[in-house]
């Protein structure tokens, strides 16, 4: 069953409501919000903090700092994130991307079309849609809808799209739904994140979810079963 997308902005409403504000990105700057974009790649955010907080401390959380280390020493710092050595490659290139691109100005970058931005973007070492759509919104402030492993579970278990649904595909049906408002893809991505990582779990928590009413425009051969739906009480006691 596929529902109609429409219904998608009266979801972002419930969640916005019920969960408030996410104030997302967690970055004070747009160097920090593209660095955290790289680091959290298959990694749970607090272990980006920990990287991040390691950039701080050693005080190389600049663009000419960040240029100046050696390939080594940067993977040192952010350890904590997992896969580092990879990440640091991808950092590296990253950043003399920003730097030969804009000098290091996000404001250069912000003046650039979206469409030319994100094929830019996307042509980076390491920097896969997912990346680039979280750089662009959070960092540059243009109006793209970041997709991830939870709205896909999240979404496809409400019925609106399959889950090995493509990024764009995904991409395109909550841009299609929603007001094109910077500050609607900023909160609702947010708070899809919210969402998967407290409630829609692999085994989800929907008795204690915003979402769990929604659940009851379903029908019995949706996604998530009232079996998955009953053994999810059983499990939590609700
Ligand atoms: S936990 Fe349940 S109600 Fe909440 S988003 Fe997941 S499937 Fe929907």
């Amino acid at each position: 069953m596929i529902r109609n997308e429409k219904e998608l902005f009266r979801i972002y409403k419930t969640l916005y409501q019920s969960l408030g504000p996410q104030s997302w990105w967690p970055g004070e700057t747009p160097l920090e919000v593209m660095v955290g974009a790289v680091l959290t790649q298959n990694t749970a955010w607090s272990n980006v903090e920990k990287a991040i907080q390691n950039l701080k401390k050693s005080g190389v959380l600049s663009l000419k700092k960040l240029r100046a280390l050696s390939l080594k020493k940067l993977s040192q710092w952010i350890r904590p994130s997992g896969y580092f050595n990879l990440k640091a490659k991808r950092l590296k290139v990253l950043i003399d991307w920003f730097w030969t691109r804009a000098q290091g100005k996000a404001a250069r970058l912000k003046k650039i079309n979206l469409a030319s931005l994100r094929k830019d973007l996307l042509g980076v070492y390491g920097v896969g849609p997912e990346t680039a759509d979280s750089i662009l919104l959070y960092a540059l402030d243009k109006k793209t809808f970041v997709v991830d492993a939870y709205t896909k579970r999240i979404f496809s278990r409400h019925g609106f799209i399959r889950e090995d649904e493509s990024y764009e595909n995904v991409k395109n049906i909550f841009e299609k739904a929603l007001p094109k408002s910077l500050k609607i893809y900023n909160e609702f991505h947010a708070l899809i994140v919210k969402v998967g990582k407290d409630f829609c779990r692999k085994k989800p928590l929907c008795s204690l979810c915003p979402l769990e009413k929604d659940l009851g425009f379903l029908t019995h051969d949706s996604p998530l079963t009232t079996h998955d739906r009953f053994n999810d009480a059983k499990t939590y006691g609700h």
